[in-house]
């Protein structure tokens, strides 16, 4: 019979270690990757391709400004080797998650080192979270969170995406850079075709039903002149219906924008009292509808709808 000394437990201790700490992604081939929203999902899909196994959190059809998550989505961050968040308070829930899953989840904030925009001082409405994230500065609480919808913060974000899993999987860098910047490439296309069809259009101005198109607004020279929702969840009192009636005949604005992960009945009653038209703007997509497969076809979809409303 063999002495098993100390020595002999040691290493046997120090290699299982080894093995769960480097060889388990690249053994497994695929690195797990966490997101909260479809159109995130997407870009990491489209840098990692066959090298990330990415999860969102938010099902299709869900707001991020109401969604309360369920615990066991514990697990889906326990297990994932990088956290890529939007930031500016759209993750408002994901503290305790990144907190729980501990020192093996790296977490990327996308919208680092973007000009946020403030929504506070903005006559239109507020659409700030009402909980803080984290121990980052209030800002974060008060800013407008949806970055993905310029698509040149979107190149930004997918450069991040590109650094991180380059960084995180070492041994794929090759390829991640080569599907990243063919990735760029599509979305400098993108902006640019975005930039053309705005360039046409007759009416600059516009309704939506929350503060989602700001950014979108902000690179391309549109103007929102309206928000149908105060507030995450809050539908407007009759005062704020008549004025956005007065902006929209004031404005001969065509159409009002809804939003399908809300509820439209507010748009609709706008609409029909300005006597102008409903229309779906989709921020989030991922619901499998109107053939949009990717970042680039919702854009895609959206542009066709802002074009119905303002050409
Ligand atoms: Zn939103």
């Amino acid at each position: 019979m063999k002495i098993r000394t100390p020595f002999f437990y040691g290493f046997h201790f120090i290699f299982f270690w080894v093995i769960q700490l480097y060889a388990i992604p690249s053994l497994a081939g695929k690195v797990p990757v966490i997101t909260s929203i479809w159109p995130v999902a997407d870009m990491i899909q489209e840098v990692g391709g066959d090298h990330v196994e990415v999860t969102f959190v938010l099902p299709a059809g869900a707001s991020p400004h109401t969604f309360e998550p369920k615990p066991s989505l514990l697990k889906k961050f326990s297990t994932a080797r990088i956290f890529f968040m939007v930031g500016a308070g759209l993750e408002f829930w994901a503290e305790k998650f990144i907190h729980l899953a501990g020192p093996g989840l790296k977490t990327v904030v996308l919208s680092e080192g973007v000009d946020l925009i403030d929504t506070t001082g903005h006559a239109h409405g507020n659409h700030g979270h009402p909980k803080k994230f984290a121990d980052s500065e209030d800002r974060s609480t008060i800013a407008n969170p949806h970055i993905w919808l310029d698509p040149v913060i979107a190149e930004s974000m997918v450069e991040k995406i590109m650094d991180a899993l380059c960084e995180v999987d070492h041994q794929h860098l090759t390829y991640y850079k080569h599907r990243g910047q063919n990735y760029l490439k599509e979305l400098d296309k993108l902006h640019h075709r975005i930039e053309a069809s705005v360039a046409r259009f007759k009416i600059k101005k516009y309704v939506s039903f929350h503060a989602s198109w700001d950014y979108f607004a902000r690179r391309y020279g549109l103007e929102s002149v309206g928000v149908i929702e105060a507030a995450p969840g809050r539908n407007p009192t009759p005062i704020q219906i008549k004025n956005i009636v007065v902006m929209i005949k004031k404005y001969h604005i065509r159409a009002v924008f809804a939003e399908p992960q809300l509820n439209a009945r507010a748009a609709e009653i706008i609409a029909r009292e300005a006597g102008v038209k409903a229309l779906f703007l989709d921020p989030m997509g991922g619901s499998k509808q109107k053939n949009v497969h990717s970042y680039i076809e919702l854009m895609g979809y959206n542009m066709g709808v802002f074009k119905e409303a303002m050409e």
